[in-house]
């Protein structure tokens, strides 16, 4: 029984008052909703100003990044262990924007992964297709090698701390959502990747989410397909009510 995971994932935008107002508007119309684990993932800067408005609530909070070391002279960076420090249960790692524009590869990934597993972080780990890739038939080699790469060196043992994310690229801020069969093809794929790589109780446990143009209108049929097991939105996560709806695609 995989219990569905509905994150947000709200970009480089929100400063920390329309931040703390767009939680404040989702946890009323969220706060009955069982069986469902809702994230959301504000910049790091609006970190603080979300956590305050969802202690004691449903809502959980994730970053959208992570470096890989814990401390040490690297400018910039954001440890793993500081992010549950400052309340994060969840972090987002690979993200195709930051595979795209930040240079991030299956090995950088897979050293973010590895240190926030340590930090006791839930990792959204990201993988998926352009549509370069996509055209000329490359969707399963470009995720087997995102899969591999990505969760090299994890122990089974870590592996109920890890949610996929597939999120082809083309389908990414554009409005272009997978069809539901598209999704879940890759989705099946992509369970069998884990059957192989470790085994199929731990591929029937894992829960891997859809991403890319989820809306309202679309989530309850991707929902329904039979290995996609949640949803992580970008563009419908900025307005409570829209993500709210998408939250609560099963009532
Ligand atoms: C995302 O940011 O992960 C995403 C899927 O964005 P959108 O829902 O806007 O396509």
């Amino acid at each position: 029984m995989r219990i569905p995971v509905i994150a947000g994932n709200w970009k480089l935008f929100k400063k920390q008052a329309d931040a703390a107002a767009l939680v404040a508007a989702l946890v009323p119309l969220v706060k009955d909703t069982v069986g469902v684990e809702i994230v959301v993932a504000p910049v790091f800067t609006s970190l603080a100003a979300v956590r305050e408005k969802i202690v004691g609530t449903n809502v959980k909070l994730s970053a959208q990044n992570c470096y890989w070391e814990e401390e040490g002279a690297f400018t910039g960076e954001i440890a793993p262990g500081m992010l549950a420090d400052a309340g994060c249960s969840h972090v987002i790692i690979g993200h195709s924007e930051r595979r795209q524009f930040f240079g991030e590869s299956d090995a950088t990934v897979n050293k973010k992964i590895t240190a926030a597993l340590s930090a006791g972080l839930v990792v959204l780990f990201c993988i998926g297709e352009t549509l370069a890739e996509r055209e000329a038939d490359r969707t399963f080699d470009v995720l087997r090698t995102q899969v591999t790469g990505g969760l090299s060196g994890i122990p089974l043992s870590a592996l109920a701390s890890i949610v996929i994310a597939y999120e082809p690229v083309w389908a990414i801020g554009t409005g272009k959502t997978a069809s539901d069969a598209q999704a879940q093809e890759a989705h099946a794929f992509i369970r069998s990747l884990v059957v192989e790589l470790y085994d199929q109780h731990s591929a029937d446990a894992i829960r891997i989410l859809y991403g890319g143009s989820v809306k309202p209108d679309n989530v309850k049929g991707l929902m329904s397909q039979t290995d996609i097991d949640g949803a992580l939105v970008g563009g419908a996560s900025l307005k409570a009510d829209s993500f709210a709806a998408i939250v609560n695609f099963a009532k």
